[in-house]
Parts: C-alpha cells; structure tokens; sequence
C-alpha cells in the first residue's frame, strides 16, 4: 500500500513516524511554509489544569501528555535522544491563595484519571520564586510534577528522521491533489505525478487551499502567534519549571534560552512579520510577571500560524465523499500536545486499525462546507 501524507509538522511527522513502522510505502511531502506552527511553538506540555469544558478537547490533550513518555522510549530505541523533552513540573501561579486552592482542588479531581499529573503542591510566594527566580514576589503557585516541556522543532526532526530510517522519503516541495473523476488518484509535486492508494493531509492552517480544487471549503484558519526567545546571562536554566501566569502568556526554559509568548493575532491572515506592537504586548505581560527577565538579551521572535477549525475543535477521519483521504487538522493552541498522540492515531485509521479515540467525536464534516 502506497501513501503519502501532505506536511511536516508535528502531526505529519508522527503520522509518517507511527506508518513506518508498518509495511506500507510512504512518502512525506512538505514544502517549508514560513510560519509553520511546529517550529515556532512554545512546547508547553500540560492540559490538565485548562478550565476548558470541551470533553473532547480534553480527552485528546490528556491522551497526547499521557503518550509523550512512551513515544520518547520509542524514539531511544531508534536512536533519536535529542528532542528537548523534559518534565520540569509546571508553575501554575496566582496572587490569590483561595484562586490557588481552587486550582489544586481541580487538579486532584483530574488525577483520578490521569495519574501522570503526579505531584501537585501549593506554593507559597517564596517557594515559588526559589523555582523560578525572575518572578516577581506575589505570586504563589501550584506545582505540577507531571507538567513537561518539549522543542517542537527537535521532536519533529526526531520523528522525521526516525520515520527515514524505517523507510519513509522524505520530498521537499508544495504537492497538489490529482483528481481523476471524483477519485483523488495521487499528488503532482513540481510537475511530477505520484500516484498513491491513501493521501493524508496534515498541511496544518493552509489546508483550505490544497482542498479547494476538490470544491471542498475546509473552515481553517490561521491565528499568528509571535514568541520572543531571549538569553539569561549566567543563569543555569536547564531545569526550571514551565511557568503559567494568570494572563494567557507563559514563560518557559530550555538549556540555552527562556521563551515567552506568546501573540494571538485572529485577523493578521498569513502576514509572518514581527511587529513592535506584538513584542510590546508579550513584553509588557511577560515582565510584568517576571521582571528578572528585563536583563535578558533577545535572541530571536518567531512567528507561526496556529491553525484552529470550527469551535475550536481538531478533527480527525476520512474527507466526506473522497474515502482514500484522512485529513487531521485544527490542533489550535495544544498542538505539541496532541500532534504527536494524535499522527499515530492517524497512522492507525490508515492502516485499518481500530483508534484510541472515538473519533466520531472529532467528525471532518464538521470543519466542511
Ligand atoms: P504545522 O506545524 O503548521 O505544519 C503544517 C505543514 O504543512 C507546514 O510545514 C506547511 O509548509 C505544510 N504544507 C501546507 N500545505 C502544503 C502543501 N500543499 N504541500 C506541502 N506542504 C504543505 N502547542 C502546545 O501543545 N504547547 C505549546 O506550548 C504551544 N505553543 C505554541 C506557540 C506558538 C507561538 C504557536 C504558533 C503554536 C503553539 N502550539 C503549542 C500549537 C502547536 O504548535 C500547533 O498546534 C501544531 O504545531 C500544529 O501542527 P501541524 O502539524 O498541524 O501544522
């Protein structure tokens, strides 16, 4: 069986990942969009504290945390270390100590279901900035042992080259859907025609236009989302912990760099710009927060396109009225999450293997007009 699967971010990439290691031919198609949602995402890895009461969302978000170890273990065994992943715990803060209750009282409830929570302990003020030491003195925090952060640009890398050494080609360039009667028979990539028995579609927020020819109006849109890295000279920040602030912005370390963001920019379309007004606004919020940062040097802004459907709800499965294509898509703001989690659920549906998620609760015509 031959299948392609149409881009290479975090969900093509284990899509391509999980079906190499089945006997099928596959082949991955990306064409390196500037703006692509895996290469500037933060890497948060922590949905069981969201107050969100999408069920569904929910289950997909605890599913993909809950696979990250397994999938890590896996990736080991095939030789690919580097992925940036580490469960540092998370710092959910608030100045507020009843806020604070509240949030552990939640979070204990979500336990019962999702033990690799682990540890959850309310933190006073001075506990919280020993944690984290460019925080201000207000906030007290609840800890969350299980809370853990990823690079999504090396766990992507990690999976692509996981999935080329079982196999998978790997071919650079935008692929257009060929359409033969009302059957979809393969891809035309700079002229060339591939033919194949399945196609996926994993283009992330452009997946309107590569539907389009089908007559297919796919409701994806693009929300920008500007992040600013920066360096803290002479400080060890390997190990501290994700840091959630009351505000939607987040602070995050990896062994070289601090990340704070980020924008969310529902009418900028595809402008990929970095702009003074979005750099303002995560600064403002983000030293507000943490003024021990305003000695760091800025090493970079990226810009991506979280890519949202309908109710802010991904979807999974089969394209109505066109059978040989799976299309996954819609992973928002909680895409490194559940990409990973969600590619081998893909992989599963084209194999003809039965999912972990009923998928009917994530239906494609959901996302179609
Ligand atoms: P993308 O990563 O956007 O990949 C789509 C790919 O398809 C692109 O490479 C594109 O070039 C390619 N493509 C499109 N059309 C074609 C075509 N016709 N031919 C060939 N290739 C094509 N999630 C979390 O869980 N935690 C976080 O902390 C977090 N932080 C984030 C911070 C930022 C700033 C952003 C932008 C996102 C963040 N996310 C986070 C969300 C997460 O990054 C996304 O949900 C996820 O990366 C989406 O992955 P994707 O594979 O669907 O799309």
């Amino acid at each position: 069986k031959k299948i392609i699967v149409i881009g290479s971010g975090i969900l093509g990439a284990s899509t391509a990942y999980h079906l190499s290691k089945s006997d099928a031919e596959v082949l991955l198609i990306d064409r390196k969009d500037r703006g692509q949602a895996t290469d500037a995402a933060a890497g948060i890895v922590c949905p069981w504290l969201s107050q969100r009461r999408n069920k569904a969302w929910y289950q997909l978000a605890k599913g993909g945390a809950r696979y990250y170890p397994e999938l890590i273990k896996m990736l080991e065994e095939d030789g690919e270390t580097d992925t940036g992943y580490k469960r540092v715990g998370t710092l959910s803060l608030h100045a507020d100590s009843e806020k604070l209750e509240k949030m552990a009282e939640r979070a204990l409830k979500r336990r019962e279901e999702a033990p690799e929570i682990g540890e959850i302990t309310i933190l006073s003020p001075e506990e919280t900035k020993k944690r984290f030491p460019p925080l201000s003195d207000e906030f007290g925090s609840v800890f969350v042992s299980g809370g853990a952060r990823v690079n999504g640009r090396a766990m992507r890398d990690a999976l692509l080259k996981g999935a080329k050494k079982s196999g998978v080609k790997i071919l650079c360039g935008n692929a257009d859907l060929l359409l033969e009667g009302s059957k979809v028979s393969g891809v035309s990539v700079s002229g060339q025609t591939i033919l194949a028995d399945q196609i996926i579609i994993t283009a992330g927020a452009w997946s309107n236009e590569i539907l389009k020819p089908l007559g297919i109006n796919f409701k994806v849109t693009p929300q920008k989302a500007q992040i600013i890295h920066l360096e803290l000279p002479k400080m060890d920040t390997a190990d501290w912990p994700v840091v959630m602030p009351p505000t939607n912005q987040y602070i995050l370390t990896f062994d070289d760099r601090v990340v704070v963001g980020a924008t969310h920019e529902d009418e900028a379309g595809f402008d990929n710009r970095v702009t003074a007004g979005g750099i303002h606004d995560i600064l403002t919020k983000a030293l507000a927060v943490a003024p021990g940062l305003s000695e760091g040097s800025i090493l970079e802004t990226r810009v991506g396109f979280r890519p949202f459907t309908p109710g802010f709800l991904p979807v999974i499965g089969p394209l109505p009225n066109f059978p040989n294509i799976l299309i996954a898509n819609g992973l928002g703001a909680s895409g490194l999450t559940s990409g990973p989690y969600l590619g081998a659920e893909l992989a599963k549906l084209a194999l003809g293997k039965s999912t972990e998620l009923d998928i009917s609760h994530y239906d494609v015509s959901g996302a179609i007009e």
